[in-house]
């Protein structure tokens, strides 16, 4: 007789590859806590219930903050000393355990009611300190009542599933990525950048599962494929040791993979491709030269802002963390992009509104400008690091000539002073921008004879083009890299580039995607910068290439009107020519 493979099988959108296996630990904000009555004779037990919980966050806090520290250094760690000084004011704990001596409430609504009395202090001062100091007890409810519940614990080790809401970057601060075996949330999508961390990480990830808590209930143990996007919930053992020897083939093929990696990416027919990185931490530089990357093409500088909470880094900070990239990669490419805020604001911009389209809002190159005194910092940052001579600059989100001038201006004003000060840079730093924005590429020639190259970002390009939020799971469907018109605004672009012999690169997630890698290279693209976790099956992508071959497909694909007919012609024509199991490479979606 068949025995059952598993409990539940649930499908949903594979916005990371791989396969985990691991046990559900449930992550989400506390909505409404009840309040219980809690009888005279169970009341010290509760108290000792909530002293548990109290200890347990120290500790978790003081890990967390050494760990921080040891990946980003003491100022980040510092994010974690405002909530242990909340949680050792004796007369917080005084009065939580009066709440639950008194009106003889559980310990989940006393904490929460004493920390609003607490946060309803901070709420008539307009001092952005205890504006701060005010979302620092939301979090620290949040991590007290997670301990209380028992939704925290020994889950934040070992292998780990985490089932959650959504996707954020505070939510994978609080785990150790290399315990992280998958992620399950309701909503988020490809191109959001913590699904874009999660790749380079090798963490599978699968969005948009409704009631995603019923539906995988806490340490229930889950098998996850990140290629077709299906969870088995409760699997047989006979599927955990299919799935477990999937991982190992998996781990196999990349230790195989990593050892080409002093293999330049030529295809057959000799045409050489530049294969960069894109990186956001000192660790993924780390990482990406150890796999053989020629270069980091875009470094999202905006990650460095984030985990600041006080301020922007301060010149210096920036300077020595440039300096100190720049001269572990020399002497490969160090393509530095100025700030790229989208709709993760920054506490510390308080004048900056949240908006309901902050992608439409001021970001990137627009709150640069608007903020001069925040941008001249950090291109006297890059300046500073510049002196090997391998520090670019990319400026995001241009739609205008004069966007492009007036960020140029900035610079000359920041040379200018460095020169004064007796700083040495390199005068000859390139300038490149982000082709990201439409405008961009209908006015490509004359913007692309104001600088030194182009990155092409697809990101953003697919979303701007087809109006298509990119972080939205409900029209992920409509997110289409294969459009008509995004092939022809690549084309356009690429024609451009070569007519005015200025470098282009894509830089978009596009790039780490073998389907979209083959066509982009059949475009004439030959410089690619991709996800970390995507260089060594490109690489081997490229390698098993002709690219006379692919040149042709494309010419046929960029005569299509309808998506769904480049589609198909992609799956016979295209998808073959990718070497043995597709599984090998990042999977067409
Ligand atoms: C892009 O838009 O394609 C890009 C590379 O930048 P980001 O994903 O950071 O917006
Ligand atoms: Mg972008």
């Amino acid at each position: 007789m068949k025995t059952k493979r598993y409990r539940r099988k649930i499908r949903g959108n594979a916005i990371s590859p791989g396969y985990a296996l691991g046990n559900a630990v449930h992550y989400f904000s506390p909505g409404h806590v009840f309040r219980l009555y809690i009888p005279d004779d169970a009341i010290d037990a509760e108290i000792q219930r909530l002293q548990l919980a109290v200890d347990q966050s120290r500790r978790e806090l003081m890990s967390l903050r050494s760990r921080i520290r040891d990946q980003s250094g003491e100022e980040t760690a510092g994010i974690f000393d405002a909530h242990q000084m909340i949680l050792d004011d004796p007369a917080l704990l005084e009065r939580i355990v009066a709440l639950i001596q008194t009106p003889h409430a559980n310990a989940e609504w006393a904490a929460r009611q004493a920390l609003e009395e607490l946060q309803a202090e901070y709420e008539g001062v307009a001092d952005e300190f205890f504006k701060q100091r005010e979302m620092d007890t939301q979090g620290l409810f949040e991590r007290l009542h997670r301990h209380l519940t028992g939704a925290a614990g020994h889950e934040k080790r070992g292998d780990i599933a985490l089932v959650a809401d959504t996707l954020n970057l505070a939510l994978l601060a609080d785990f150790d990525l290399n315990d992280l075996r998958g992620i399950v949330v309701s909503t988020g999508g490809y191109t959001s950048h913590t699904a874009i961390i999660a790749r380079s990480y090798s963490i599978p990830v699968i969005s948009g599962i409704i009631h995603v808590r019923e539906r995988i209930p806490a340490h229930e143990r889950i098998v996850l494929d990140g290629y077709s996007g299906i969870i088995y919930v409760d699997p047989s053992e006979e599927l955990v040791r299919e799935f477990e020897e999937k991982v190992r083939q998996e781990r196999q093929r990349l230790h195989a993979l990593i050892g080409e990696k002093k293999l330049p990416a030529v295809t057959c027919d000799g045409e050489r491709v530049i294969l960069e990185v894109n990186a956001e931490t000192e660790a993924e530089v780390t990482s990406a030269l150890g796999m053989g990357a020629e270069g980091i093409g875009l470094f999202r500088s905006e990650f460095l802002y984030v985990c600041e909470k006080d301020g922007p880094p301060s010149e210096d900070k920036q300077a020595a963390l440039y300096a100190r990239l720049a001269q572990r990669l020399y002497p490969l490419p160090f393509t530095i992009r100025t700030l790229d805020i989208g709709d993760e604001k920054l506490r510390y911009l308080n004048d900056v509104k949240n908006t309901p389209n902050p992608i439409l809002g001021l970001r990137g190159i627009r709150l640069s400008l608007a903020k001069p005194v925040l941008f001249k910092t950090q291109l006297r940052a890059i300046l500073r690091a510049s002196t090997l001579g391998n520090v670019k600059i990319v400026l995001p989100m241009i739609s205008s000539l004069d966007e492009v001038r007036d960020a140029k201006s900035l610079l000359a004003e920041a040379q200018e002073e460095l020169k004064q000060e007796k700083y040495a840079f390199d005068a000859d730093i390139e300038v490149g921008i982000m082709m990201e924005v439409p405008a961009a590429f209908f006015s490509a020639a004359v913007l692309a004879r104001e600088v030194d190259f182009l990155s092409i970002g697809t990101n953003d390009l697919i979303q701007y083009v087809l109006a298509v939020d990119r972080t939205n799971e409900q029209v992920a469907g409509l997110y289409d890299p294969l459009h008509p018109t995004v092939l022809r605004c690549l084309r356009d672009v690429m024609d451009v580039a070569s007519q005015q012999r200025i470098p282009a690169r894509v830089c978009g997630e596009m790039a780490s995607d073998s389907i979209f890698a083959l066509i982009l290279i059949g475009m004439g693209v030959r410089n690619l910068s991709l996800n970390p976790a995507a260089l060594p099956y490109i690489r081997r992508l490229v390698r098993s290439t002709t690219k006379e071959k692919i040149h042709r497909a494309v010419e046929d694909i960029l005569r299509l009107d309808s998506p769904r007919e480049i589609h198909r012609y992609v799956m016979e024509h295209l998808n073959p020519l990718i070497p043995s199991d597709p599984q090998e490479l990042h999977q067409p979606r």
